[in-house]
């Protein structure tokens, strides 16, 4: 079933959904179940799995030449989708990047993903890889998530890129797109960003998912500037629990969000790591009754495959 319909047909009521990653190359699927066993007791209506670009490493051989290899640290979005999709009967969000895929590799997964019976896909660009300094499309490929977001609507209308192909079957992708309360790190401004969320919206994105925040307002007002510039689609909230003092750096350096100067008073009195963890968790607990009263249409939790501290704060809302 497609996000909007599971949003529609809660008339109303704050959804529970998450996100997990792939697990690392070597883990077999009981590994996501494993994580996800405790969380699917709680119902959620949706979750998405991230996709993971290759990296590039280079290895000394023998004869002292340096080999350049491609590793990909966290296989198998798609396959993880279908598993859970049979295993627990919960609509699964694979995660669609541009980065490192052409565009006849996209049309491959799209395909593959029908055919698995995935209704659902969440598009992005994807981050830069660590040996590029910005993000560089693969030749052939999309530079921005607006055309990707372009492809899928194409094959929503049966349009291929070999336009020779005859009676095509058109797909029925919903499709979801990042947006970012605090900006997106590139953008030269909220409004720049904005302008370019609208973009993906009006090339026909059905729904949008943001990067984490720890201060609601921040949320309260990027749907209040949405609305204003015309983007009227349901916009998930992404909430990420604070459990350790690194992420007082970590989360800001990888995300490029601010953390409310309360929350790291709070933390910084903070004189044990369970201490810091509960500080965390009560925020988060807090933060999500708040936004329930304000009516968000589900609150999606980045669970980073943890499942511990999603299910203490979902527990007490669900
Ligand atoms: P875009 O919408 O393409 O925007 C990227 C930047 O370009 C922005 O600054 C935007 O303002 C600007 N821009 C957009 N269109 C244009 C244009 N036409 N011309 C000029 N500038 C433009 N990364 C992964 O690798 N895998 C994942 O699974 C993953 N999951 C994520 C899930 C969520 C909910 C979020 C919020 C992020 C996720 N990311 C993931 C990270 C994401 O890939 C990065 O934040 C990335 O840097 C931007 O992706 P985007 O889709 O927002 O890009």
């Amino acid at each position: 079933m497609k996000i909007t319909e599971h949003i529609e047909q809660a008339k109303g009521k704050t959804l529970f959904s998450l996100e997990i990653l792939p697990p690392v190359k070597g883990q077999d699927i009981n590994c996501t179940f494993k994580t996800l066993d405790p969380l699917v007791e709680l119902k959620p209506a949706f979750i998405d799995v991230t996709y993971h670009r290759q990296e590039y490493i280079y290895k000394q051989k023998e004869n002292g030449l340096l080999k350049k290899y491609s590793v990909r640290k966290r296989p198998g979005t798609v396959a993880i989708c279908s598993a859970i999709q049979n295993h627990y009967k919960i609509d699964a969000v694979p995660h669609l990047i541009c980065g490192g895929f052409t565009k006849e590799d996209t049309e491959d997964a799209l395909i593959d993903l029908n055919f698995l019976g995935i209704d659902n896909v969440l598009v992005l660009r994807g981050d830069p890889i660590k040996t590029e300094k910005t993000f560089v499309p693969e030749p052939g490929g999309h530079a921005f998530a607006n055309e990707l977001v372009q492809q899928v609507v194409g094959l929503n209308h049966g349009k291929y890129l070999d336009d020779e192909l005859q009676e095509t079957h058109a797909t029925d992708f919903c499709i979801g797109v990042a947006g970012y309360p605090e900006k997106h790190f590139e953008s030269a401004n909220l409004s720049l960003d904005m302008h370019y969320l609208k973009q993906k919206v009006d090339l026909g994105a059905n729904y949008i998912v943001t990067q984490m925040f720890y201060d609601n307002q921040k949320y309260f007002d990027f749907v209040t500037k949405c609305r204003e510039n015309g983007i009227q689609v349901p916009i998930i909230p992404g909430i990420k629990p604070l459990t350790a003092v690194g992420q007082l750096s970590s989360i800001p350096k990888n995300f490029y969000i601010d953390l409310p100067e309360a929350l790291v008073q709070e933390l910084l009195k903070a004189d044990c790591s369970s201490t810091i963890s509960q500080i965390g968790l009560e925020w988060s607990v807090n933060q999500c009754k708040e936004l329930i009263k304000f009516g968000v249409p589900a609150l999606h939790f980045y669970t980073m495959s943890n499942s511990k501290h999603t299910k203490f704060i979902a527990q007490q809302l669900f």
